[in-house]
């Protein structure tokens, strides 16, 4: 299998799975007991801290808390704040219309909770118009890289615009981690969500980056673990394999990044020269090295992902997460496109583990399979 849906989840890196073997093993314990492999798990655990942290460029590891994933990390950070002290002269929540649904569902639930939600629209690129920050914005949530397009977005002006108004912001770390270089720090954000499964982790751990200025509330209460900020026994297994590949990677995304997009744009450019109704969807001079959103009008999504995947190639339609539902993408709806090229986009993300001869045959079976189908299409249209 050719495996180029990195953006759903990337392949558990070795380094991850190496390391947690001991701690699916003999060396399970509880992280908050008070007995040696108790110590031993709580010291594995804030080992992982400060790798997470350090590929974040978190400052101190102190500023991250680990929790179930990305969704719990984003919810966290917009009901987190939105459900401490209110704040009636400051009660408007600020987010993309291209956002994760982890965000754009928990500003729906906090709409209906009493919270002024507000979205930012996107032109049909996926750029962002502007950031209408007032005085009235507490917080304003808006990703550091789409999942889908591959869009990104400039963090450090988004912060200054939001900071003047003296408004919090959260970004959505998750597609951005590992791919570009990440630095909390240096964007001036307030809360950041990422996860471990998109970088090469194990899946259903993530963390949420806290500024130690900002105070939030805990989403998940119970025994107080994590400082008390984020309730439930650790992952222990789970945490080490992200801290795992956290060190493994840091120092070498430049390297990484360079490497992914070479083999992204070997593989689009292959595509586009062969099928002239292909297109990219996006914003092409800022987006993700590795991904890339094709469309092809008339043709549905699904059927070119099943025939890829009978041909030894994943792919995938677009956001994993909500293909499958039926649901036309929310991030090609927000973009305001064409119904064709929603139905007809393609998303490949590419790894550093990829190599050029399967940039070749992908593309090869790509190009086949979508002149069979537009074959196919043409014939249905003639009878
Ligand atoms: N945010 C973005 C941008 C994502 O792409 C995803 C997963 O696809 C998530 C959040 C959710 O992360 P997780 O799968 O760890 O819950």
């Amino acid at each position: 299998m050719i495996y180029l849906d990195y953006n759903a989840s990337a392949p558990l890196h070795e380094a991850a799975y190496e390391a947690m073997q001991p701690f699916l093993g003999e060396r399970s314990a509880n992280a908050s007991s008070l007995h040696r492999l108790g110590r031993e798990a709580r010291d594995a655990v804030e080992q992982a801290r400060e790798y997470v942290g350090a590929l974040m460029g978190a400052g101190s590891p102190e500023n991250v808390f680990f929790t179930s994933g990305g969704t719990e990390s984003d919810v966290w950070a917009l009901r987190g704040v939105f459900e401490q002290k209110s704040n009636t002269e400051r009660n408007s929540l600020l987010v993309s219309t291209v956002e994760h649904p982890a965000v754009l569902d928990t500003a729906a639930y906090l709409s209906k909770h009493g919270v002024d939600v507000q979205y930012i629209e996107v032109d049909s690129t996926g750029c962002l118009y502007r950031l209408p920050v007032t005085k009235k914005t507490r917080l304003v949530s808006v990703m550091a890289a789409n999942n889908e397009t591959g869009n990104l977005y400039n963090l450090k002006s988004m912060a200054l615009w939001a900071q003047r108004e003296g408004a919090l912001i959260h970004t959505d770390a998750v597609q951005a981690l590992g791919k570009i270089p990440v630095n909390v720090n240096q964007w001036g954000v307030d809360f950041c969500s990422v996860s471990a499964h998109k970088i090469g982790g194990p899946q259903g751990v993530g963390a949420l980056y806290v500024h130690p200025d900002t105070s939030i509330g805990p989403l998940i209460t119970g025994g107080g673990q994590e400082r008390g900020h984020r309730s439930g026994t650790l992952n222990v297994a789970g945490i080490v394999g992200f801290g795992a590949v956290a060190k493994a990677i840091a120092g070498k995304i430049d390297e990484r990044s360079r490497r992914m997009a070479a083999l992204r744009d070997r593989l689009e450019s292959q595509i586009l020269t062969a099928l002239k109704t292909v297109h990219v969807l996006g914003d092409l001079e800022h987006r993700l090295p590795n991904t890339t959103l094709l469309t092809v009008p008339g043709i549905k999504g699904e059927a070119i992902v099943l025939e890829m995947d009978a041909v030894g190639v994943a792919i995938s339609t677009g956001a994993a997460c909500s293909s499958g539902s039926g649901e036309p993408s929310s991030v090609l709806t927000a973009m305001r496109l064409a119904n064709p090229k929603i139905q007809g986009a393609i998303r490949f993300s590419v790894g550093v583990e990829n190599t050029e001869e399967e940039m070749d045959q992908a593309a090869n079976a790509f190009i086949q399979c979508v002149e069979r189908l537009l074959t196919v299409a043409g014939q249905i249209e003639n009878v």
